[in-house]
């Protein structure tokens, strides 16, 4: 039996893809074959392949002059990968919303010259801070749009005129509809919202693909290789990115992105209506920069927390605790997440409350 799983990564995926999946699993059409089994230059994988860089581009309406790749190691690995690439001037701003982009903004500091151009530490990084000033020279400045763990959203995306805005999108990708010209880089690695573990979507725009420095990187290390290759410079993810291909197909029958954000909304609302109503539970991040992803809340009670997610499991209410760094606890609500499940969340919630 299926239960909730409000994990916030590796996150639930869409019944009907598993199922999909699980048919397809033995033999895909008439291949014979597991898609596992596949060599990655067969027609029948380099259709799927190509299928899911097309349902990307046209999901989130990426304009002509970006690249899409689908390459490995996480969005971790793009802490590294983007200030190799993109130093020119080897400089480069950090706005600083919690764990992951402070891990962006410390990796790059071992390649280039990092500054914070603003943080939230102060207030616990239970808000988006204000981008006062933007070095003028600096290679790119680095967001992270959603930020999982303390459950903050860019409501609206910085301008930072000439500069390249970068953005960490893992848990918030294809979840409301960005401008993707707005952005230089976007990055996000696909456990949250996008297919399983192993594949980490990149998009960049053509001009940012490459520079005399980044010539010099190891073949592998270079967003002009893979980009070059179309994500096949050598053996892809084949299988994470079939998985892929089939959640993109069922995002595109929910409306698309614009489709889902509505939804996405309304299924926020549930739960951040109800925190906010609540004589037990309270949210943590301000109510100005909620995420539509992952909403953290807590009785304020560390015990009481425990004990709320012991008895959300047996009820079949899976994942509520809070990331291991903060407490807490935390429900994340990516996509594949129904409105059926929230709302079920919430009648457990208002019944734990009332005992
Ligand atoms: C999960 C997460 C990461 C880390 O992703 P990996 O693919 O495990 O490297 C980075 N940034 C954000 C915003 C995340 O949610």
């Amino acid at each position: 039996m299926r239960i909730y799983n409000f994990s916030a990564g590796p996150a639930a995926l869409p019944v009907p893809v598993l199922e999909q999946a699980s048919k397809e699993l033995v033999s895909y059409g008439s291949a014979g074959m597991s898609v596992m089994e596949m060599s990655h230059r067969s027609k029948s994988y380099e259709d799927i392949h190509n299928a899911a860089l097309e349902l990307l581009r046209e999901l989130m309406n990426v304009p002509a002059n970006y690249k899409i790749m689908m390459l490995q190691g996480g969005a971790s690995q793009q802490f590294a990968m983007i200030p190799m690439n993109l130093a020119k001037n080897g400089k480069a701003d950090f706005v600083v919303t919690g764990e992951w982009s402070n891990r962006a903004y410390k990796e790059a500091s071992k390649v280039l010259s990092a500054k914070i151009a603003a943080t939230s530490e102060a207030e616990k990084f239970g808000v988006i801070p204000e981008i006062k000033e933007i070095s003028a020279d600096a290679d790119y400045l680095h967001i992270c749009t959603n930020n999982t763990i303390c459950g903050t959203r860019f409501t609206q995306i910085p301008d930072t005129g000439k500069v390249p805005l970068v953005a960490d999108m893992s848990s918030g990708i294809l979840s409301e509809v960005f401008d993707v010209s707005k952005f230089g880089l976007i990055y996000a690695g696909a456990q949250k919202n996008i297919g399983p573990a192993g594949v980490t979507v990149v998009i960049i725009r053509e001009d940012l693909l490459e520079n005399e420095k980044a010539a010099k990187l190891p073949a592998f290390l270079q967003y002009k290789t893979h980009a070059d290759a179309n994500s096949m410079y050598n053996t892809p993810p084949t299988y994470a990115i079939y998985m892929t291909k089939l959640c993109l197909e069922w995002l595109k029958s929910q409306g698309g992105v614009a489709g889902i954000q509505k939804i996405n909304e309304a299924k926020a609302k549930i739960l951040y209506d109800f925190l906010d109503s609540s004589s037990l539970f309270k949210g943590i991040a301000a109510p100005s920069h909620r995420s539509l992803m992952n909403i953290p809340f807590t009785t304020g009670d560390d015990e009481k927390d425990k004990q709320f997610t012991k008895e959300a499991a047996t009820e079949g209410f899976a994942n509520l605790g809070g990331h291991r760094l903060v407490g807490g606890l935390r429900a994340s609500i990516y996509n594949a997440m129904p409105t059926e499940g929230v709302q079920a969340l919430v009648d457990f919630m208002k019944k734990f409350e009332a005992k």
